[in-house]
């Protein structure tokens, strides 16, 4: 089964290139035996699972539930409440990675099922922090409602606020400071950010707080040659921002040291070999327990240290543009001009509690601090999730997900349908597609268990899907539903408009726009 699995998630050319082995028969047998194992456990009336998000996270866990129960034995509604599908997959990695998007391909044919159905421009449960004030009220359904037309939820609807620096450090509300998630969602056309507008016109420096990759991308992408994003899918606004955009130097300021950094070598190595961009180097004694960690230092840190030593492919005093590491450095503050436009960005000079070499090690302030002059400052220090309301017990604030036990949420337990959790949602906003997939994987596995053992779908209430949602709702309901082929409708337009102007799709950013394209 894993084998089979396997090969399915694969490109089709790795996957021919596999299967051309002497291997191939008995995988292939696997599959099918595997399928008519499936068909002949199927049992009526159908497993009604709902799905709540449409990222990764959504379609990994509807894409496994349907090969493992079978299209003829399960329903998946998956519920999303943008009119567009692909949750971060779209609206997170960057352009420039458009091979991390190929996940897409395999969504599109789990919508292909004829046990799928995408209800678009449908949020399920109120949001109980107000993200999304700019854009039109998409639809709203209750959990409560779908929790008694369904036999399963899968709450996997990501982690879409921030996490914020105290509001009690003074400056924080100054213009010009962004936080990651509303620049990365205004680059890659997300409609709730089209109208940030970021103001890159001050000044020559932009500081990032924090060390993880999504401060790696807004580096990478104000840093970046103009030419080379043109050619993505970056939205036409953005490319019309950063081609204007006066930022030259961007460093990079993280709270504790290289050891502890999250962010991943390969984007290390990306900023490194930008054309035209230099990497200063740290300061000799942040580095120095580091460089000196010698057989201590693991594989990965080792490589670190050797990208860091070695630094970028062109010099910095030959780059048009630089960047840097601040290491040792926490928030303390931000300071604004006559306009309320923020000039600097402070820090408290830290120092590590513990083994410099240690991914865990704690920091504590040495009293000292720092001000870096700026002209504008993007503070990527993680997402945050929000909890919907009729879940708001079953979040652990402290934790940053749902409550859940490998996938079941802990609290839901009664005569409604069974919540799960997956994705983002289920273990914090952490973790690249491939470990959102497992993790997807693990939350399907569970839901084919409860239904194997008759905990879900086989008593005596009979669930009625989506027919029973519009029938509560009655004939007041006047939902403008986006259904998959609304979606395939977006998706040719934004073909249609990137053709026109050399890149793979232009976004449509706007929801009022995205519904027109369905009139
Ligand atoms: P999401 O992708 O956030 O999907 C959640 C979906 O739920 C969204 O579509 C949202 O609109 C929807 N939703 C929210 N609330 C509701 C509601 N109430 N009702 C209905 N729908 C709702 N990983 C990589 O492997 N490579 C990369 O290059 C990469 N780049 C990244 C860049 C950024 C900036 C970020 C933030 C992450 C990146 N990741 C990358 C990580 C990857 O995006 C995540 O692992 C993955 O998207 C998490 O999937 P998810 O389905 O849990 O959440
Ligand atoms: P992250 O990896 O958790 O990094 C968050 C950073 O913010 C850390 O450096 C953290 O420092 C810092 N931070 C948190 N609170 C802070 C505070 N109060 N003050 C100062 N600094 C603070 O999260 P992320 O960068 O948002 O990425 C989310 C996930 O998406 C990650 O798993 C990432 O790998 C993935 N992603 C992958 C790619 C890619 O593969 N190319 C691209 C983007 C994102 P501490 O460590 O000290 O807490």
């Amino acid at each position: 089964m894993k084998t089979c699995f396997f090969l399915s998630m694969l490109t089709p050319s790795l996957r021919l290139s596999i299967l051309h082995t002497p291997t191939r028969m008995r995988v292939q047998q696997t599959c099918t035996l595997h399928k008519r194992r499936l068909l002949s456990s199927a049992v009526t009336p159908k497993l009604k699972v709902a799905v709540v998000g449409s990222g990764p996270a959504g379609f990994y866990t509807a894409y496994r539930i349907l090969e493992r129960i079978g299209e003829s034995s399960v329903t998946v509604d998956m519920f999303e409440k943008l009119p567009v599908p692909f949750g971060l997959a779209r609206f997170g990695v960057a352009p420039d990675h458009p091979e991390v998007k190929n996940c897409q391909e395999k969504f599109e044919e789990v919508a292909q099922s004829p046990s799928f159905q995408f209800f678009g421009n449908t949020a399920v449960g109120a949001s109980t922090t107000n993200t999304s004030s700019l854009i039109p009220a998409p639809n709203q359904i209750s959990l409560s409602l779908l929790r008694t037309n369904y036999d399963a939820i899968v709450l996997s609807y990501g982690a879409d606020a921030d996490k914020h620096l105290p509001s009690s450090l003074p400056g924080v509300h100054l213009s010009g400071i962004y936080s990651a998630r509303q620049f990365v969602g205004w680059y890659n056309g997300h409609p709730e950010f089209q109208h940030l507008d970021p103001d890159l016109l001050r000044g020559d420096t932009a500081v990032v707080v924090g060390h993880g990759n999504v401060a790696l991308d807004v580096a990478r992408i104000l840093l970046c040659d103009i030419d080379v994003l043109r050619k993505t899918d970056i939205t036409e606004h953005a490319i019309a921002a950063l081609s204007q955009s006066k930022i030259k130097h961007v460093k990079i300021v993280g709270r504790r040291g290289p050891a502890q950094a999250s962010f991943t070598n390969k984007e290390v190595r990306e900023l490194m070999t930008l054309d035209g961009v230099g990497f200063i180097q740290p300061a000799a004694d942040v580095m120095k327990p580091f460089a000196e960690g010698g057989k201590s230092l693991g594989r990965v840190a080792k490589r670190l240290l050797q990208l860091l030593q070695r630094g970028s492919t062109v010099k910095a005093g030959d780059a048009r543009k630089t960047f840097e590491f601040e290491f040792l450095k926490s928030p303390a503050g931000f300071i604004g001009d006559d306009n309320n436009q923020v000039s600097s960005a402070m820090f408290d000079i830290m120092e590590l509690q513990g083994d410099p070499l240690q991914k865990d090690t704690k920091v504590k302030a040495t009293g000292e601090t720092v001000e870096i002059p700026c002209a504008a400052s993007f503070l990527s220090i993680g997402y945050k999730i929000n909890p919907i309301s009729g879940v708001e017990e079953m979040y652990d604030d402290r934790a940053n997900h749902l409550t859940n036990d490998t996938g079941k949420v802990v609290g839901s337990e009664d005569n409604l349908a069974s919540l799960y959790a997956a994705g983002w949602t289920k273990r914090g906003p952490v973790g690249v597609i491939a470990e959102t997939m497992y993790d997807a994987f693990e939350t399907a596995e569970l839901i084919v268990k409860d239904f194997e053992s008759g905990l879900i779908g086989r008593g005596s209430s009979v669930r009625h899907g989506w027919q029973g949602v519009m029938s509560d709702l009655g004939s007041s309901s006047n939902l403008r539903i986006v259904s998959w082929q609304d979606w395939q409708k977006i998706d040719r337009s934004e073909r249609e408009m990137g053709t026109k102007l050399g890149k793979e799709r232009e976004k449509v950013t706007n929801v009022a726009e995205m519904l027109k394209i369905l009139e």
